[in-house]
């Protein structure tokens, strides 16, 4: 920066300083330096006269980090392709936005497993690979004891005979000498 003094005979020496002198200083001869980013005033002072200048320090982006794209999952917001500044953290190139969730990963439905007799089977579902939560066959989301299919009673047929016992056996399940009520 450049001040004159006038009258060309004035004995006044020009005094420099800056208000802020962690974001630029300034020398004897007027000559100012950028230390950080941000505004400062610098002011010229002779004698009883005074005139200031506002000096703003922008960043010249010269660290800068390449972030990857990461696309969204169902559990975790991605974003696309963006370049940092590490010195003054802006973005200064795509953006940091966060995407949407994504849809979940269903994969192939599970076939229902019947129930047997004593045994709970399990409705077809779906199960998310990413979250591991459960889906009924239209997709909403469940509960794993929604799915559970009750166990099934045996069915008594057929009378069984030994010597001391009358017994039952199950037609369903093919399990003979199997007590039934
Ligand atoms: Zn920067
Ligand atoms: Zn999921
Ligand atoms: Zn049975």
């Amino acid at each position: 920066m450049t001040a004159t003094v006038t009258p060309q005979d004035s004995t006044d020496v020009v005094e420099w300083s800056s208000r802020n002198q962690e974001i630029a200083t300034v020398s004897n001869d007027g000559t100012v330096t950028a230390l950080k980013v941000g505004t400062t005033t610098i002011t010229a002072k002779a004698g009883e006269y005074s005139d200031t200048c506002t000096v703003t320090v922008d960043c010249a982006h010269k660290n800068v980090t390449e972030v990857p794209a990461k696309p969204s999952t169902c559990v975790e917001q991605g974003h696309n392709a963006y370049k940092k500044c590490n010195d003054c953290g802006k973005v200064i190139e795509g953006s940091d936005e966060l995407l949407p969730l994504a849809d979940h990963n269903y994969g192939d439905l599970i076939t229902e497993v019947p129930a047997k007799c004593g045994v709970e089977g399990t409705k077809a579902h779906y199960q998310c690979s990413v979250c591991d939560k459960l889906f009924d066959e239209s997709k909403q989301e469940t509960a794993r004891e929604d799915l559970v299919i009750e166990a099934l009673e045996h069915v008594a047929s057929d009378w069984k005979h030994d010597e001391t016992n009358h017994r039952y056996s199950c037609s369903r399940c093919d399990v003979s000498d199997t007590e039934v009520d």
